[in-house]
């Protein structure tokens, strides 16, 4: 007798519904962003800066502080291009995602930079967020449209 070939892939569909909770910390930054704010908060005990913040520092568990105004700017630290298509992909490729230090911010945020060519996005590109009009903002992410680049120089 002889074994059969051990089954290494198997194709079919797949659809995972899912309900995506922020939390209490994290739904500040949420309603922030509707408001037009990019909200930070503060650790009382190492200083971290988190954005978005949770309600407890990941690093020492003290609740953070009181959330406090950003200006949204930041320095991309690291991004990737993505240049091949996929399921329910909302961009046309070419497009970067990146990690974005904000000023002030000791965490990143990751969102996309436009208006821009991929090629020339480069670590350390200091960029700003674009917004949605007023009608569109929400407790949500894609208030920001997206980051761009901005003057003068890198960081
Ligand atoms: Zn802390």
């Amino acid at each position: 007798m002889t074994l059969p070939e051990p089954v290494t892939t198997m194709a079919g569909p797949l659809r995972m519904d899912y309900t995506y909770v922020a939390g209490a910390g994290r739904s500040v930054f949420l309603r922030g962003l509707a408001g037009r704010r990019v909200l930070a908060r503060r650790c009382p005990g190492c200083e971290r800066v988190y954005v978005p913040a949770p309600e407890l520092c990941s690093r020492c568990l003290r609740p953070v502080g009181p959330p406090f105004e950003l200006d949204g700017r930041g320095v991309v630290s690291t991004f990737c291009v993505v240049n091949f298509p996929f399921p329910g992909q909302v961009h046309e490729p070419p497009y970067v995602v990146a990690h974005i230090r904000l000023d002030g911010a000791d965490t990143r945020l990751m969102h996309l930079v436009r208006e821009v060519a991929p090629e020339r996005v480069r670590i350390g590109m200091r960029v700003e967020p674009v917004w949605v009009p007023d009608e569109e903002l929400a407790a949500s992410a894609t208030s920001i449209r997206h980051y761009r680049p901005v003057g003068p120089a890198d960081a």
